[in-house]
Formats: C-alpha cells, structure tokens, sequence
C-alpha cells in the first residue's frame, strides 16, 4: 500500500499543505480555537480564525506559531494533527511521511520539538528542511548552480534573508518583524494621530486595500471605523496611502536592515552573482504594493516578487519531499 507523503508549510499566519504527486491541498490560518474549560480543541483554521477577538469567556482563539517558531507546542501539535488528518486519514491506512520546513535561523531544541511535534501529530517518518532553501526552490532558482542566489522571505511574523549556494545556505539574518508588526504600525499611528483603536483585521485590511512602500503618485483613501481613544465610542475617519506609507516605514526598514545586513557578509564572488541576478522576495508581505521597489533602492540591488509568493515555501518543501534523494544533505529526519 502507498503511504502518502505531505509537506507542511507552517507559518505564523498561514499552514499550506502539500501532497506529494497532488500539489497545494489546503491552505488555512494558523489559528486554534480551545475550550478554557477542558483545554479540548473546538477549532482550526479558517473556522477558528473567525473567532479571534470574537471568542466568548469559555474559548480562546491562539496562533500557536509565533516569529516563525513553535510558541505553543502542544497547540502546535493539535493544529498538525488536524491538517493531517484533514487530507491523509480517510482514504489511507499507513500514517503519511510528513515533511516542515524551518526558519535556518531557528536553534537545535526548535528543529527537535518540530520533529517531535510532527510525530506526535501522527506521522510515520519527519522531515526538516531550511526555510530559505525551501522558498527558493518553490521560486523556481536554480539552487544547486555554482553561484549566488538571494532570497528574503517575508510572511506574518518573521522575515528570512538567505544567500544560497550549491544547494546550501550560505549566510542568512532573520528579524521578528514581518507583516504583523506591519499592521501594528498602522494602529499605532491611528491611536496617535486620529485617536482611534483599531482591531487587527482592520489594520491589515488598511494595508492590504491602500498600503504602499513608497508614496503614490494618485493618493488613494480609505473609510475606517474603530473605537475612539477618549470618549470609548464608534467613529469613523479617512486615512490617505501616504500617511500609511510614513506610518510603515519603520518595519519595512527593519526588515531591509536584514537584507543589508546578509549581502554585508556574502563573500565577493557570490556577491557578484546576486547584483547580476537580482533579490527575489517570497511570503504574503512581499505583496506588499512597492516593496520591491523600495527593497531595490534601499540596496541598490534590483528586487522582484517571486510567482505565487505565498506558496513559494510549500511548493519548494513538496518538490524537495518529491526529490528526496537528491536533497538528502540537506533535510533532517526522525522516525
Ligand atoms: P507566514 O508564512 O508567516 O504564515 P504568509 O507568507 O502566509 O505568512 O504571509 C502572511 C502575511 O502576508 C500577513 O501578514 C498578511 O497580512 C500579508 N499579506 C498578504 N497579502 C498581502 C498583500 N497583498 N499586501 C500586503 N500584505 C499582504
Ligand atoms: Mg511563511
């Protein structure tokens, strides 16, 4: 009988899944609704995420992946569980072999409590690969080449910047600034300026709708409700694109400053390598209208978005999972 094989991508926003032969089978938040009472899990994904900020006493809502790492373990593991069986339980017998990826950045006990929590969430074999390997492979670049490749990564909670080489990282900085803190600049910047608080959603739907790197040439504006700071009750104001793009500015510095700080200890040949072919920028906040933009002046180094950036680090974890043989220096396993 054929055992199913499934790459994970689990992010701080956002777990893909990946059947070997089949493709992308699920994408849902990395969102776990629990029961206070029993600690049971009520919830996962898209269901659970509905509930966020909306949970009554009895329920909490919790992203159990936090800065790209397991915050949560056991939450964590529930969540793992649950894609699991999602697509592997009905149709097959034998427990799947089950790949994750990991930031490169992330230490020894994070890489065994990802494989453990892989097993304990039912698999028969566990595999690890690196983020950034993952990313760039999923990016379509010819990793295995002789030559220098970049690559960031930006999802919700961290941001990775890699230089890879012969199918390797070389050098790689990560930042725990990603699209979260991202939104976190925009409520901050309400509260100051309009005083008003606003919830998550909303900071991310501001972003999504008129966020910008770089100023717009048309200025574009919004209508946005949340709670005033002083008198507690509904209200509503216009926010502009260009008070967006000063408010956001600080992140996306940050996580430039990680890019910088990668192509400051990339050794000269590869170096070469990179300004000839360019950064490539994977993960949800490389969508981020601009950023690209704003990443190529801020390095002088040409930038672009990969193809289907949100299923970059999927995709590269399916096809090394599809591979296996040949990546095997660079996966990790635990049975
Ligand atoms: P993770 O790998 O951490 O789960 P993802 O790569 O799935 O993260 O990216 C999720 C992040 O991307 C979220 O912060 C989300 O707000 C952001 N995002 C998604 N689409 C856009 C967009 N069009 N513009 C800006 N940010 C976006
Ligand atoms: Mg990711």
């Amino acid at each position: 009988m054929l055992r199913k094989r499934l790459a994970i991508d689990l992010g701080t926003a956002n777990t893909l899944v990946w059947i070997a032969g089949e493709g992308i089978v699920a994408n849902e938040p990395s969102v776990v609704a629990i029961s206070a009472e029993d600690n049971k899990v009520v919830a996962v994904g898209e269901d659970a995420k509905r509930m966020l900020g909306r949970t009554p006493e009895t329920l909490v809502a919790s992203r159990p992946m936090r800065e790209g790492v397991i915050a949560d373990y056991q939450v964590t593991k529930a969540m793992l569980r649950y894609f699991i069986n999602k697509v592997a339980s009905k149709s097959f017998v034998l427990r799947p072999d089950v790949m994750v990826c990991v930031p490169a950045g992330c230490t020894q006990v994070e890489r065994r409590a990802a494989l453990d929590a892989t097993l304990e969430a039912g698999a028969a074999h566990a595999y690890l690969i690196d983020e950034p390997l993952a990313a760039a492979i999923g990016a379509n670049i010819p990793v295995s080449a002789p030559s220098g490749h970049m690559i960031i990564d930006i999802g919700g909670g961290a941001a990775e910047a890699a230089v890879l080489s012969l199918g390797g990282v070389v050098v790689h900085k990560s930042v725990r600034v990603a699209g979260n803190k991202i939104d976190e600049a925009i409520q901050n910047y309400l509260k100051k300026k309009h005083n008003l608080i606003i919830g998550d959603q909303t900071a991310e739907d501001i972003k999504i709708k008129i966020g910008s790197a770089v100023k717009l040439e048309k200025e574009e504006k919004i209508q946005i409700s949340g709670r005033d700071v002083v008198f507690g009750l509904p209200r509503s104001v216009v926010v502009t694109s260009t008070e967006v793009t000063d408010a956001i500015y600080p992140p996306l510095s940050q996580i430039i400053g990680a890019v910088k700080a990668v192509l400051e200890e990339t050794p000269p040949e590869l170096a070469s390598d990179i300004i000839d072919k360019g950064i490539v920028m994977s993960g949800g906040t490389s969508l981020l209208r601009n950023f690209d933009k704003l990443l190529t002046e801020e390095t002088g180094v040409p930038s672009h978005v990969a193809e289907e950036a949100l299923y970059c680090v999927v995709r590269g974890t399916g096809i090394v999972l599809e591979n296996i043989e040949l990546w095997k220096r660079s996966v990790t396993t635990k049975r």
